[in-house]
């Protein structure tokens, strides 16, 4: 898909380029349209080639979730991941159940899978 619109981009372009330089090279009074078309199909080669580009830059990181567990009992809580945030680091939030300290037990990548379930 990325290839295709690519190389229809290229077309257009430079099939643009042609008719803007056929069209001042010409005196007739159609010359303007013919350099107005020739510079509108090249405008949108150029659009075909960026947009492209930009679909390759949008796609977004895949979501990450910490693990915190409490020192003491069995609570765990998964909040979003945020930057500095490594397995084993102990974290300032205290256990809402007993008041211990907590410490992140795992740092994961959330899939659209069902790869979840095995894991709790
Ligand atoms: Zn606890």
């Amino acid at each position: 898909m990325g290839i295709v619109s690519k190389l229809l981009g290229l077309v257009f372009a430079a099939s643009g380029f042609i008719i803007l330089w056929w069209g001042m090279g010409t005196n007739d009074a159609l010359s303007f349209i013919w350099s107005f078309i020739g510079m509108f199909v090249m405008a949108m080669g150029f659009a075909l080639l960026t947009s492209g580009r930009e679909q390759k830059e949008a796609k977004p990181p895949p979501p990450t979730v910490t693990e915190i567990k409490c020192n003491s009992c069995d609570f765990k809580e998964i909040r979003d991941f945020q930057k500095g945030d490594y397995v084993l680091k102990a974290v300032e939030t205290t256990c809402p159940k007993c008041q211990s300290a907590m410490t992140i037990e795992g740092v994961y990548i959330v899939r659209e899978e069902t790869d979840d379930k095995d894991r709790i």
